[in-house]
């Protein structure tokens, strides 16, 4: 039995509505993907990027943790509560410095997506 399950591409601002249906040895695969003839505003419509979701999501050269630069400019794998203190203590170290004032978030994830907006929720 096929099991597609609705939910919405995130590639950029529209959230077309998607189908997907996921398998692999892990089931973490998107075997195939498909737009929702139910979804009110996309109505079926995806674009080509959406077909492309499981290479985004499951691309071998994907970063699956935070890296950390070292000084000879290689990158280490880090644990997300140490990249979390670290991010945090070093905006906190501008806000001593040089004020509040002086830190702008600016946020958006790739082709005008908007995940970008919740990393500094
Ligand atoms: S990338 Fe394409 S399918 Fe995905 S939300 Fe945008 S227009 Fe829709």
């Amino acid at each position: 039995m096929e099991n597609w399950q609705q939910t919405a591409c995130i590639l950029c601002y529209i959230n077309c509505g998607i189908e997907v249906r996921q398998g692999g040895e892990d089931g973490r695969r998107f075997e195939r993907i498909r737009g929702d003839k139910a979804h009110p505003a996309s109505q079926g419509y995806t674009c080509q990027k959406a077909l492309r979701l499981d290479h985004y999501q499951n691309g071998r050269h994907r970063l699956t943790s935070p890296l950390r630069r070292r000084p000879d400019g290689t990158y280490e794998e880090i644990d997300w509560d140490t990249a979390v203190a670290e991010v945090a203590a070093g905006i906190q170290g501008v806000i001593d410095r040089h004020g509040g004032e002086s830190i702008l978030y600016y946020g958006a994830g790739g082709q005008g997506n908007h995940l970008g907006g919740s990393y500094l929720s």
